[in-house]
C-alpha cells in the first residue's frame, strides 16, 4: 500500500536510479546523442526534441513541455500506475544501494551538463 512508502524511499527512487541508464538500457527507448546531448524518443509525442538534466534526474521533453522523473517514465511508458512503477523500480534501487556500498567513491555520471 502507499502508506508503507516512506517519503524518503519515494526520493531514493526518483534521484538515484539514474535516468539515462532507466531510459536506455532498462525501458530501451530509442535514443542518440546530438551535440553531446543525449536526447530519447518522447514516449507521448515520439519527437526527439528531449534532453536529460542530470542534476535534478529530471528526462524533459519541449515539445510535450514535461518533465519526467523515473516513477512517471515508467508509468508512462509501461502504461503502469504508480504503485506499479515503484515495484517495477526497486530492484534497480537495490542495486544501486549495493554498488553504492561496494564503493564508496562513485565515478562522476560520463556525460556532462555544460561543456
Ligand atoms: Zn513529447
Amino acid at each position: 500500500m502507499l502508506n508503507t512508502l516512506s517519503k524518503d524511499h519515494l526520493r531514493e527512487l526518483r534521484n538515484r536510479i539514474e535516468m539515462i541508464p532507466l531510459i536506455a538500457e532498462v525501458l530501451e527507448l530509442l535514443y542518440k546523442t546530438q551535440d553531446g546531448r543525449f536526447r530519447f524518443m518522447c514516449p507521448l509525442c515520439q519527437d526527439f526534441d528531449t534532453a536529460v538534466n542530470l542534476a535534478t534526474n529530471l528526462a524533459r521533453c519541449f515539445r510535450c513541455q514535461r518533465n519526467f522523473n523515473p516513477i512517471d517514465m515508467v508509468m508512462t511508458v509501461k502504461r503502469y500506475s504508480f504503485l506499479q512503477a515503484v515495484h517495477y523500480l526497486q530492484p534497480l534501487l537495490d542495486q544501486v544501494r549495493a554498488h553504492a556500498r561496494n564503493r564508496p567513491h562513485r565515478l562522476a555520471p560520463p556525460i556532462r551538463t555544460h561543456s
